[in-house]
């Protein structure tokens, strides 16, 4: 897929709810928990070089959302409340996360 057909057309990180909504070209919203965000964080410190070296990530069920930043035209990185934000989360990742969290979409 081309970098227009996956760039989400408007990012909004609802503050109260601890959720951020994605609204995708292809008419798809996704909804992805400030928590879950936290939880899935793709950088090195988090996810490791190998599977092996991946950390589970607990206890963030109150994580918030401090800062966010856009990476060129292909990503977003995230600043958490709990002081971590080197995480760079790409469109296909984020796109990624809102499919496995809802499971098969209709
Ligand atoms: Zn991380």
């Amino acid at each position: 897929m081309s970098i227009r057909e996956t760039q989400p057309l408007e990012i909004r990180p609802l503050m109260v709810s601890r959720v951020m909504e994605i609204d995708w070209p292809d008419g798809h919203t996704s909804r992805l928990s400030f928590e879950q965000l936290r939880v899935e964080c793709p950088c090195a410190e988090c996810k490791g070089h190998t599977p092996e070296e991946a950390r589970i990530i607990t206890g963030k069920e109150d994580v918030g959302l401090a800062d966010i930043q856009p990476v060129g035209n292909y990503a977003v990185q995230l600043h958490f409340t709990d002081g971590h934000g080197t995480g760079i989360y790409t469109w296909e990742y984020l796109r990624h996360l809102g499919n496995v969290r809802k499971g098969p979409e209709r």
